[in-house]
């Protein structure tokens, strides 16, 4: 997801799964009783006196990490670390791992949207800590002593690991990639590990940051950061939430968007970027989805709500469904009227919508989990199907041109600015199509398409 951190300057935060910027919002924030609740599964540190001093070799040899199949069994993966030194693991992706070497169970983590969210919490240990404490030096260096395995599935190596390898991999996709001119460097992220709880109380909110990972922006580095799961939910799902790769390459895909498009990421409007915050958890899955291979992408256990009984969050799967408090909810990942004037109706009518049919558009990962599947299935009917390096370079190219919309037409309002940003999509493959002879679609193929994904638009649309 992504949120407005509470900080003067304007830093973002990206998490995996639950509650949306907009939910703390403060006339709202009564509203959240409970965002996440249970018993935090502490990671240990497996080797507390590993202590490599001076001397920092590489890892040459396959390192064993224990990792999440798709079909759930945690088995136990080598995976080639060479040239990723073990004092911090260091790569083109990461600049070092650290992990919370202090008790965290009683401190709090904050974000807010408002800036008055600062004068209500600034006397509690906010977000922006991390970045103190990290120069304090309260969080430390993860190093490793075994580069050949025989780290516990629950110890804060193997997860820094898991969590590494994964980031290595999307990195590595978007590397070797096509971009020309669009193509930019990204900086390298900081990896954190923490053993145990963040929980926020006060009045009205009680929220524990279990069960989840999140990517965020400071104004000297970015950081993703590996939070614990409770034990409920490893109950419940049979693994455990930092052993799933998928987790981790979906938050370098929110990095990957900030470096393309930092104005989509955080545009003027509360409206557009509600909007652009669902494209930012879409592209992420995408992102997820292109960098792993099959049985390592999106675990299918990992949903949008714990309800649900099919791999909702699954780019390939077309349809969202989970159970409510108003009963079951299925529908069509498609842009059809209803979507659309969820997505760009006005707050106070989303809230009641929400409320009144249970239905939870405007939570940025469902409105991500439709865009996902919209665009790869687009990209897959334009032929891209078997080429995801390919489909990562469209994702891009249309990114670009978001982020150029968002700068040059910032007054767009919410419908307009969610048609025209669709619409880029198939501009854009229109495009490439023609400038690389890729497949051409025929104009029949092409209404096809836009009459299965787009229905609300295909009269506007239809006939060019
Ligand atoms: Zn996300």
């Amino acid at each position: 997801m992504q949120i407005k951190l509470m900080l003067t300057s304007c830093l973002m935060a990206s998490f995996f799964l639950s509650s949306c910027g907009y939910m703390l919002k403060p006339n709202k924030r009564k509203e959240v009783k409970e965002v996440s609740i249970g018993d935090p599964q502490a990671f240990e540190l497996q080797d507390p006196d590993c202590d490599l001093g001076d001397d920092k070799p590489k890892f040459s040899k396959a390192v064993k990490i224990w990792m999440v199949d798709q079909a759930n069994n945690l088995r136990q993966q080598s995976f080639d670390l060479s040239n990723v030194s073990r004092a911090g693991l260091e790569s083109a992706a990461v600049s070092e791992a650290l992990y919370s070497s202090e008790d965290v169970d009683s401190r709090s983590f904050f974000y807010a949207g408002k800036d008055r969210y600062l004068s209500k919490f600034k006397d509690h240990k906010a977000l922006h800590a991390l970045e103190q404490e990290h120069d304090n030096g309260i969080f430390k260096k993860i190093s490793f002593c075994r580069p050949n395995g025989g780290y516990r599935a629950e110890s804060i190596e193997n997860a820094a690991l898991a969590a590494f390898v994964a980031i290595n991999e999307a990195n590595k996709i978007h590397k070797g990639l096509t971009l020309g001119s669009d193509g930019k460097a990204l900086n390298k992220i900081k990896l954190f590990v923490h053993p145990k709880l963040f929980a926020r109380e006060n009045d009205y909110v009680k929220e524990y940051h279990v069960d989840n990972a999140f990517w965020a922006n400071f104004p000297s580095f970015q950081l993703i950061a590996v939070l614990p799961h409770s034990k409920e939910w490893e109950e419940a799902r049979k693994l455990r939430f930092w052993e799933t790769p998928g987790v981790f390459a979906h938050e370098y895909g929110h990095h990957i968007f900030h470096t393309y498009a930092p104005f989509a990421e955080n545009p003027a409007s509360e409206e557009l970027y509600r909007i652009n915050n669902g494209f930012n958890e879409g592209f992420a899955d995408l992102v997820s989805y292109f960098s792993l291979s099959a049985r390592r992408r999106l675990n299918p256990a990992l949903m949008l709500s714990g309800e649900s009984k099919s791999p909702n969050r699954d780019v390939t799967n077309s349809t969202i469904s989970y159970m409510t408090m108003q009963g079951p909810i299925e529908y069509e990942k498609i842009y059809d009227s209803n979507i659309v004037s969820i997505l760009g109706a006005t707050e106070t009518y989303l809230i009641d919508h929400v409320d009144s049919e249970g239905r939870f558009l405007q939570e940025c990962h469902e409105s991500g989990a439709i865009i996902a599947y919209v665009f790869n299935t687009l990209m897959n009917g334009y032929g891209y199907e078997k080429n995801p390096s390919k489909k990562m370079e469209l994702l891009i190219s249309w990114l670009v041109s978001l982020e150029r919309q968002v700068i040059l037409e910032r007054h767009n309002g919410p419908q307009e600015h969610l048609e025209k940003s669709l619409r880029k999509m198939l501009t854009t493959l229109d495009h490439h199509g023609s400038k690389e002879g890729a497949l051409e679609l025929t104009p029949g193929k092409k209404k096809e398409l836009i009459e299965e994904l787009f229905p609300h638009y295909q009269r506007k649309w239809g006939n060019n």
